[in-house]
């Protein structure tokens, strides 16, 4: 996927140049240098926790990435299905659960496919999705996101949509410049700039080293989404949300949602 800035990159690094989207297989000796495991997830995992019925068996986790929630829920002592889309960031998420306690593996199983497309012999208590996920879908795509979730969710179960807060209420400035080191030591340079009209960011995250070789920009595609607007989207798509949450501790709002007929329970 293409960004203004990338293209601008590109035209200057000539053939040393690697296009990759941040989730795909070019991008993970980025992805894997800029994840840090500090960031573990566990707070995030905690508040969804606290939103999880005792006894609703187990729970979904849509777009799992590498595993920085799975694992904090496994913690948790939840059974969890992850679901992922990328190929590169399940093999991460694979290796990890091999190197895992035995009682942690066995709780969790591992599905590659399409959150907005999904069909699991399976109905889950809980289905959850991560912070700065949901918009990495179009509009186009979300509403097969939420039919798949309601076909998945037990009888009296919970969608646990969470958003980036920085999308959800506050204001971003219309391009920023940052640079920071990977686990590596590397130096990555990140430029975001956002288009308000078409209400997308672009983000592009390359070296910091113009002579790298190869030169691997990674580029995503952010959607600026509001809360009210999910609010709204939820609805039209048959869900009630029945709370709103702003964890203090971090930069998420989540939202919490059941199919309407099965609001009463
Ligand atoms: N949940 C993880 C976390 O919190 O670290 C990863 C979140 S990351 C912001 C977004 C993830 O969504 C990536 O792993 C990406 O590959 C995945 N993804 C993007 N589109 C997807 C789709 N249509 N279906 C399933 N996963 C998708």
């Amino acid at each position: 996927m293409r960004t203004v800035h990338a293209d601008v990159l590109l035209a200057s690094v000539g053939e040393r140049g690697v296009l990759c989207d941040f989730y795909d297989e070019d991008a993970a000796g980025t992805y894997q240098d800029l994840m840090r495991e500090e960031e573990d997830g566990t707070p995030e995992a905690r508040e969804f926790a606290a939103h999880i019925r005792p006894a609703s068996g187990p729970v979904l986790e849509l777009a799992a990435g590498t595993g920085r929630l799975t694992f904090p829920l496994l913690n948790l002592g939840f059974e969890v299905t992850a679901l992922e889309l990328s190929a590169a960031m399940l093999d991460t998420l694979r290796g990890r659960l091999a190197d895992a306690p035995a009682d942690v593996r066995d709780r969790c199983t591992v599905v590659q496919a399409d959150m907005t497309a999904f069909a699991l012999a399976k109905r889950f208590g809980t289905v959850l999705v991560s912070p700065g996920t949901i918009d990495l879908l179009d509009e186009a795509d979300r509403p097969g996101l939420y039919a798949s979730v309601r076909e998945h969710l037990a009888p009296g179960g919970r969608f646990l949509l969470s958003l980036a807060q920085s999308d959800a209420v506050k204001s971003e400035s219309l391009e920023r410049h940052q640079q920071f080191p990977g686990k590596s030591g590397r130096l990555y340079k990140m430029h975001v700039k956002a288009f308000p009209a078409e209400k997308i960011r672009e983000v592009t995250i390359y070296p910091a080293d113009e002579t790298a070789d190869p030169f691997v920009v990674c580029t995503s595609r952010i959607r600026i989404l509001k809360v009210d607007q999910m609010v709204a989207e939820l609805e039209e798509a048959g869900f009630d949300v029945i709370t709103r949450t702003l964890p203090a501790f971090k930069e998420m709002l989540l939202l919490e949602a059941t199919p309407r007929s099965d609001s009463s329970s």
